[in-house]
């Protein structure tokens, strides 16, 4: 039971993020939602999960390639019990085309912006002697594809700061753990399918089993309440001497 912890969740208006925020309010936690928009459905999210759970649900803006503004989110939460770093954008290019300024957006946004609101976030768990911190890496994370050097090498850094974070709390009631998701089905991926089926002129489940989910042997995806499980599972009891490691969500795919 999550009841009176406040858990904030980075990039969490859509996606994995929200689904993360729904689980963790269902479990009873005041939820934060973030992106870097301030648009009336961004409060809407936030509402309809307030009603829907009775817990406490608010929406944040603030903009995760900037490390004042991912420090200014804690801040502006006031209270951090459960620091979900998940904002994360992806572009695929060869490498010496990888535009610079998508690499350093990538590096910013899916590594650096976990090492702000954890700065931040750690003397807050301290003052009431409990905390969680759930970095979403990725099976990226753990081996590599082509073409997306600056998402690799960041989820990869991920990993490597949730170790550092884990060691550094590890005589505290202070976890830091990776969830490593395969490919999950969140409406950027969805709306990839229709795209894909054309392309190569295959069936939806053809695109899924020999396009998409070639390197997931369980030719399914994960899902977004799957990823929410896991990050519920990892504020238990339960959880607490699972430390500094990765947990693959990913369907064998790591295990190739
Ligand atoms: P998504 O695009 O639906 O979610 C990304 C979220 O990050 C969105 O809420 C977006 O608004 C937010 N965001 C982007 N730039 C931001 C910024 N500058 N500041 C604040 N928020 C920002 O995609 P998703 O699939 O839900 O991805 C969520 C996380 O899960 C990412 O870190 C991604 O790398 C990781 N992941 C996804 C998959 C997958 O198959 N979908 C697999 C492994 C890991």
């Amino acid at each position: 039971d999550l009841s009176g912890k406040t858990a904030i969740i980075t990039g969490s208006n859509s996606g994995i993020g929200l689904g993360i925020a729904w689980e963790l309010a269902r479990a009873g936690a005041d939820v934060v939602l973030n992106s870097f928009t301030d648009d009336d459905e961004d409060h809407a999210l936030a509402k309809e999960i307030a009603d829907e759970t009775g817990t406490n649900a608010r929406y944040i803006k603030a903009d995760m390639s900037k490390g004042d503004e991912c420090r200014q989110l804690i801040k502006d939460a006031g209270r951090c019990d459960i620091l979900v770093n998940n904002a994360g954008i992806q572009h695929v290019a060869a490498i010496p085309e990888f535009p610079v300024e998508k690499w350093d957006a990538i590096i910013a946004i899916n590594m650096s912006s976990a090492f702000h609101t954890t700065a931040v976030a750690l003397p807050m768990m301290r003052k009431t002697g409990w905390g969680r911190v759930i970095n979403i890496s990725s099976a990226h994370g753990l081996t590599a594809s082509p073409f997306k050097a600056a998402y690799i090498a960041a989820k990869h850094g991920v990993v490597g700061l949730t170790k550092t974070t884990a060691l550094e709390t590890a005589k505290e009631d202070i976890t830091c753990n990776a969830i490593c998701p395969g490919y999950v089905l969140t409406p950027i991926v969805e709306k990839q399918i229709p795209d894909t089926m054309k392309e190569y002129d295959m069936s939806r489940e053809e695109v899924i089993e020999n396009v998409m989910l070639t390197r997931q042997p369980s030719k399914e995806f994960a899902t977004v309440e799957q990823i929410g499980g896991t990050t519920t599972f990892l504020c238990s009891d339960a959880a607490a001497q699972i430390t500094g490691t990765t947990i693959s969500v990913d369907g064998g795919w790591t295990a190739l």
